[in-house]
């Protein structure tokens, strides 16, 4: 674990317009040092219409906070109407985007054929996918959780080259726990996270899967967060609820603490 550098990513989901984007990447930026930086990467996953202004930010002030959106298209343009393509967001400087969040797959259909084609896209666009996989709560009553988020996993990654895969992050989010206050435990995290690290070395190889960085997201806060970074397959958090306040938001960046 020593080697990765934990990622703490909060998801927005589809909340704080503009210029409450603004105030709250301003409140991260007063607050966040390069002690801060140095032990974690920091990535907020905005909605479409805040890209620019934390853009604008970011760049301007050469703040070390990492953006990214929370869906791509496929496609890479024509006609699809109001779809965003993965140039789209890279001419934005995104550098992450999420795939494949259950609430896509949820309210949007999207199966391991779509992921797959969006993780493809975002590949081609030179955006860093973090592709999100996980069980609900009817599988995990089955105790089905790790063949079925690892299917999840082998879907998401057909035909996707080791070089690909190289950078890819992986966030194992339990529907359940998603949006619910119900966290898993840390052994729950840790059984799938591991799951999935040794799936990789399957599919890739064993330096490959040690590389790749896997993170847990369902309800993580600051008060639960470091004892789910202390399992050794955990490489840090998706973060959806508590990322809405910035001042939680870094309390979970220092997790150590
Ligand atoms: C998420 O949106 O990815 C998420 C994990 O949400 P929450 O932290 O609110 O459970």
């Amino acid at each position: 674990q020593s080697t990765r550098t934990p990622l703490m990513a909060g998801n927005w989901k589809m909340n704080l317009n503009h210029l409450e984007a603004i105030a709250h990447v301003q409140k991260l930026a007063f607050a966040l040092t390069d002690k801060d930086y140095d032990a974690v990467e920091v990535a907020v996953l905005v909605p479409y219409t805040d890209l620019r202004s934390v853009q604008t930010l970011v760049d301007g002030d050469k703040l070390k906070i990492k953006y990214g959106a929370q869906d791509l298209s496929a496609q890479d343009s024509g006609a699809y109407t109001g779809e965003i393509s993965g140039s789209m967001l890279s001419k934005l400087k995104c550098a992450y985007v999420a795939i494949g969040h259950s609430e896509r797959r949820q309210y949007h259909g999207e199966d391991e054929a779509v992921v797959n084609a969006k993780v493809k896209a975002a590949y081609r666009h030179g955006l860093t996918p973090i592709l999100c996989v996980g069980e609900g709560l009817d599988i995990r009553k089955a105790g089905e959780q790790v063949p079925y988020t690892l299917a999840q996993l082998d879907g998401a990654l057909k035909d996707i080259t080791a070089e690909q895969a190289a950078t890819i992050v992986i966030a194992y989010e339990p529907v359940w726990a998603i949006g619910t206050g119900e966290v898993a435990t840390p052994e729950d995290a840790q059984e799938v996270c591991g799951a999935i690290r040794g799936r990789l070395a399957e599919l890739y190889d064993q330096e490959l899967a040690d590389a790749v960085r896997i993170q847990y997201g369902g309800s993580v806060k600051s008060g639960n967060v470091a004892a789910i970074m202390a399992q050794p397959d955990v490489d840090g958090a998706l973060v959806g609820g508590a990322a809405l306040d910035a001042e939680e938001f870094v309390r979970i960046v220092r997790f150590r603490d």
